[in-house]
């Protein structure tokens, strides 16, 4: 079943995923057939802009079926969040949930593939509990990923709805590449392509171990040894290839760039979102504005990296790289919302802790975006940008029912989203069900 699943559109993996999650979730309070209703003090609907006082909101089968119903039909369960403010449960397009930050540096080389694995369900439930009902994780060794995206599908790990990339591709000795072992060792990552056709082959390979879309590198990093963090890695041609070929499958291209050129290149190649986009230009901006490629700014990070990357051992030389990329990333963070770019919240998590996703809004405020903007980042954008619209990061009907509750108003401060206080995916409560009555 799971080839099946793998080799067919990946995409179904997640909407089958809801209704196997209702039926085998862990905490089983939402069985099949059974319905239930949430009284919510205040709703908040990202894709009108919306605030609504007092709405009822009825759920069958893990999904929204009806909004504005004013008392719950009888024998559904009911859930009052009548003292909170209600969204739809966030999405972070950007993490890495099989790794880990203090597993910085050469540490990281005794991390073992099925330890990242494990370590991948304990992030799963971390970034779940933190109320992130839906990531796309951009970078894995080994398609860990996709087992930990089957196991949360499957209903055995608590975990969000997750789209994976498998290994990025990129170049030999480039930001996917592993550079600290000697020649000697003769290793490489998996995910290392030279030339368009070898590019294109790493493609196909990705989507035969079940990635749900492409991530590649097409500029150097700041965690990768050796490598300038804003140089090309990749030509126009193999950027290219790889766009054209994941397109073929209909899937998508996310591109970690750092460098001003790199990001113009996998805009050119027809990117669906850039990655990072630390020193993007005015031309960089405008193209991503004509193209509609998404622009996914972590601009939380450089805090975390900055504090304690010298404790968890990130190299000397990966500090000076985040010293360039920093505030730099973050003024342009602030030209791109003020020409209105096309941008969804990405964070990186797995270089910060896991579960911390939510202190990035902060930021997207403090440079630029309205509260209601950042949290449209976190909703409407990022389900666009993963082709679930009208799926996730919704509160109307057929959404599936993935909701969050703060106990003030994040529109008035966003900060407070760093403490959701209840958890729903698919109709399942996986936190905070006081006030609830069977
Ligand atoms: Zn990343």
């Amino acid at each position: 079943m799971h080839a099946v699943a793998a080799l067919t559109a990946a995409g179904a993996a997640l909407v089958l995923g809801a209704a196997t999650a209702m039926a085998q979730g862990p905490q089983g309070q939402a069985p099949q057939g059974q319905t239930v209703y949430v009284r919510a003090g205040r709703l908040i609907d990202p894709a009108s802009g919306r605030v609504s006082e007092n709405v009822g909101l009825l759920i069958r089968d893990g999904r929204i079926v009806s909004v504005g119903v004013a008392t719950p039909p009888p024998g559904a369960k009911v859930v009052d969040l009548s003292r909170e403010t209600v969204l739809p449960g966030l999405i972070d397009v950007h993490v890495h949930l099989t790794f880990n930050a203090e597993d910085a540096g050469p540490k990281a080389l005794t991390i073992s593939i099925p330890r990242q694995a494990i370590d991948g369900v304990h992030n799963a439930r971390k970034t779940l509990m933190a109320g992130f009902t839906t990531v796309r994780n951009v970078g894995a060794s080994h398609f860990t990923d996709v087992a930990l995206r089957d196991a949360i599908t499957a209903g055995e790990v608590d975990g969000p709805r997750m789209q994976v990339s498998g290994p990025p591709i990129g170049a030999t000795g480039g930001h996917a590449d592993e550079n600290l072992l000697p020649e000697e060792f003769n290793y490489e990552s998996d995910g290392v392509a030279n030339g368009p056709w070898e590019a294109r082959a790493k493609v196909r390979r990705n989507f035969k171990y079940g990635a749900d879309l492409i991530k590649f590198m097409a500029t150097g990093g700041v965690l990768s040894h050796g490598d300038s963090v804003g140089g090309q890695q990749l030509s126009q041609e193999e950027m290219d290839a790889i766009v054209t070929e994941a397109h073929l499958w209909g899937r998508k291209v996310a591109v970690h760039a750092h460098g001003t050129d790199g990001i113009k290149a996998a805009i050119r190649a027809g990117a669906d979102s850039i990655e990072h986009c630390s020193f993007i230009d005015d031309e960089g901006i405008a193209l991503a504005k004509a193209r509609g490629t998404y622009l996914d700014f972590d601009i939380y990070n450089d805090d975390y990296i900055m504090a304690e990357g010298p404790k968890v051992g990130i190299e000397p030389a990966s500090l000076a790289k985040e010293h360039l990329v920093g505030q730099t990333q973050r003024d342009n963070f602030t030209k791109a919302v003020r020409a209105g770019a096309k941008m969804a919240f990405a964070t990186d998590a797995g270089v910060y802790p896991h579960g911390d996703n939510a202190r990035q809004f902060h930021y997207m405020v403090k440079y630029g975006m309205t509260p209601m903007q950042a949290i449209r980042a976190a909703t409407t954008s990022g389900a666009d940008l993963m082709g679930l619209q009208g799926r996730v990061g919704c509160v109307s009907v057929g959404c599936y029912a993935d909701l969050v509750a703060v106990p003030t108003d994040p529109l008035k401060q966003v900060e407070v989203l760093e403490h959701v206080d209840f958890v729903m995916k698919g109709g399942v409560v996986y936190k905070g069900a006081a006030g609830e009555t069977p």
